[in-house]
């Protein structure tokens, strides 16, 4: 559909026409000549068709954390990586809150209509068939058997909320229908909203005008969701604190300290449920009173009321309180000159269903750098540096894996982490997407120039030429940092330079059951030539970074990005008209663009030279800086963040400045002050790092 497979075959066997001088990738001439057969051999070993089969048996079987299929995963992830060469290799396990569907039943009362609350099978795809894909459900949700009357809250956001309250609608006691919105906000955030209103529960539905039929072809014949499809998925508030809710902190471990989850930030007290349009429908035909403004009309064929509706209906949500363990997968490839410096790869195993984009297309992506890499040191590549690979468990119930593996090792990652590169879904599509801290933009982007795209030219190339039809002038990155995947715990408790890669493209089947084996394999990614893209891209960045002389962290960028987060922030505050000095952390930020560009300066010049001991004083100081930006105290209310650059909204999206911002977002006066103060420090901590 999207690939000439001539143009293909050329690319596999060619050699990527341009390497980069050292300055961005922070390395001399020499060692970048050096890798250059190395680089070209982790391309050309890499393969879709290894791709495909890997992604095969990843997708196999449902493999929801803590089920027994996914620590079959767990345990085929660890062999495959051992006969693959990497070292080290265990399977850490944690105990954790993690509870499963009971009960999920809804019945239109005087109708006597009980909803279906499950997905169709459809001829084309096999797996669509299985018996084992649970009950849906949104983890986290409260229990509750309720019988009342449905309102339309379209998409559940407070403003939503206030139209009804101002046409007199009241939610509170009644079952409210949310929308999934496009764009995606968490729907953590709407059980949250739902929570504040008085709302008793909360349906989450997807309307066709979201990922449905509205959007073009729905699978099997394209890449939206038919009918009957509906997304699962966390409700819990991560936004405040992610990982196990007993261990806010410290990881959890077989015979560890635990608080009750109950009273965590983390725990809604609202019960949530997903539901297709094809059961929503039902509800949405019954609603009475005003017409839906035009903006909340969806995409069914009748015009949309807010409600109440007429019938009442019969929810009952049930879920079990159980503990159970989870399985993160940790191997290494051991580095010989500084085995305590690491680059962490990492992507998570667990998925709703079969996971045929999020994550499995992922970890078909990185078995194939595993063994790309692998490959090469049996080849005679000694790496410097350690690379960690990890298969991380529990990822869709509150970014779980990750968060307690961060905290279990802690101490290792503040002192030795470079960066950690992430893929949850590698290829829902072709366009390829990069989010991560403003140090390692340029990074990405000559990595990118290094690894040949599927459709011709390298992935540069591609990305350029999205990016400019979206009005850019670079290949666009975004360093607006939220959150909603694993590099959480690395980025906002750990202060590790995070990098999120994925292809994307029209995908409405989410967290579905068709999100499978079979959509990727006939929709999203023929072929598996982007699943091998990500691959190549995943290990040359990875075997970059292990080799370089110097960390290349560009400071100097992240420094100037900041000046724009603090001139939006003062405009903030004096729309507020809020009388704040933002001197002292304007010169904060142009004190570390200054050390940033001289740290870069003086790191190449010293490479140039064979200034080895200069060049290690810089390395050195390059990776504190990020470090730097954290304060032990943590963010307002949620001191589990600790970066004081980035933090997630409750909706994802990224909120910059966090502590001041919140402050100032709260009208507080004095708390600006205070954080104006606590922000200069960090700034002023993160230019010393690099006083050189
Ligand atoms: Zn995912």
């Amino acid at each position: 559909m999207r690939i000439i497979l001539a143009s293909l075959l050329l690319l596999i066997t060619a050699t990527p026409a341009s390497f980069q001088t050292n300055s961005r990738l922070g390395m001399s001439h020499a060692n970048v000549a050096r890798l250059r057969p190395f680089q070209s051999q982790l391309i050309e070993t890499t393969r879709p068709e290894n791709c495909r089969r890997e992604h095969r048996i990843f997708t196999e079987k449902p493999h929801m954390a803590g089920s027994v299929q996914n620590y079959e995963l767990a345990k085929y992830v660890a062999k495959r990586w051992r006969e693959y060469g990497l070292e080290d290799v265990e399977l850490v396990e944690h105990p954790v809150y993690l509870p499963w569907p009971i009960r999920y039943e809804a019945t239109i009362v005087a109708a006597n209509e009980k909803l279906s609350l499950k997905e169709d099978p459809i001829p084309q795809d096999k797996d669509s068939y299985s018996d084992d894909v649970g009950i849906p459900y949104c983890a986290y949700s409260a229990d509750i058997d309720v019988t009342a009357p449905v309102v339309y809250v379209n998409s559940g956001n407070p403003e939503d909320y206030d139209l009804l309250a101002k046409q007199g609608i009241d939610v509170r006691g009644k079952i409210a229908l949310a929308r999934y919105s496009v764009p995606y906000s968490y729907r953590g955030f709407k059980a949250l909203t739902a929570e504040k209103r008085g709302a008793a529960a909360l349906l989450l539905y997807s309307d066709p005008a979201d990922d449905g039929f509205k959007k073009g072809e729905v699978y099997p014949w394209g890449p939206w969701g038919p009918e009957s499809h509906l997304q699962r998925g966390g409700i819990v508030y991560d936004f405040n604190l992610p990982g196990d809710p007993r261990t806010p902190g410290w990881a959890s471990v077989p015979g560890g300290r635990f608080l009750p989850a109950e009273t965590a930030v983390s725990m809604p007290t609202i019960a949530a449920a997903p539901m297709s349009y094809k059961d929503a429908r039902k509800l949405l035909e019954k609603m009475t009173g005003p017409t839906a403004p035009d903006a909340w009309q969806g995409g069914l064929p009748f015009r949309y009321r807010l409600g109440p509706t007429s019938d009442k209906l019969h929810l009952i949500i049930e879920n079990d309180k159980k503990v159970r363990s989870i399985w993160n997968v940790i191997g290494r490839l051991r580095g010989v000159e500084r085995p305590n410096e690491w680059v962490v790869l990492g992507n998570h195993r667990d998925a709703w269903v079969f996971g045929g984009v999020d994550p499995s297309s992922g970890s078909a992506s990185m078995m194939e750098t595993a063994r790309a890499l692998g490959q090469l040191k049996r080849n005679g590549w000694k790496p410097r540096r350690t690379l960690i690979f990890a298969s991380w468990d529990a990822e869709e119930f509150t970014l779980t894996g990750s968060t307690e593996w961060g905290e279990l090792e802690a101490e290792r990652l503040k002192a030795g982490a470079l960066a950690y590169l992430n893929v949850d879904s590698s290829s829902s599509g072709n366009s390829f997407s990069a989010s991560a801290v403003p140090a390692l933009v340029e990074f990405l982007r000559d990595v990118a120039r290094d690894v040949p795209d599927p459709s011709g030219g390298s992935i540069y190339d591609a990305w350029l030429r999205n990016s400019r039809a979206e009005g850019s002038k670079e290949a666009l990155v975004t360093t607006r940092l939220g959150s909603g995947s694993d590099y959480t715990v690395f980025l906002n408790f750990l202060g590790v330079p995070i990098a999120d890669l994925t292809f994307d493209g029209p995908y409405g089947v989410y967290h579905s059951i068709y999100d499978s084996f079979t959509w990727v394999d006939r929709v999203g990614d023929p072929g598996y030539y982007y699943h091998a893209a990500m691959a190549r891209y995943w290990a040359v960045a990875a075997l970059l970074l292990a080799e370089c002389d110097y960390v290349p962290l560009d400071y100097a960028a992240y420094a100037r990005e900041m000046q724009v987060y603090i001139d939006e922030t003062e405009r903030a505050a004096r729309e507020r008209k809020m009388q704040l000095d933002f001197r002292s952390v304007r010169e904060a930020a142009r004190a570390w663009e200054r050390n940033g560009m001289t740290a870069s300066a003086g790191a190449r010049s010293a490479v140039e030279r064979g200034d080895r001991a200069r060049v290690e004083l810089i390395h050195k100081g390059l990776m504190k800086v990020e470090r730097a930006l954290l304060d032990e105290a943590g963010l307002a209310g949620r001191p589990w963040f600790k970066h004081l650059l980035y933090a997630p909204r409750p909706t994802y999206k990224a909120l910059i400045l966090p502590a001041l911002t919140e402050a100032i977002e709260a009208g507080d006066n004095n708390l600006a002050r205070a954080e104006i103060a606590r922000l200069s420090r960090a700034l002023n901590r993160a230019a010393k790092a690099i006083d050189f």
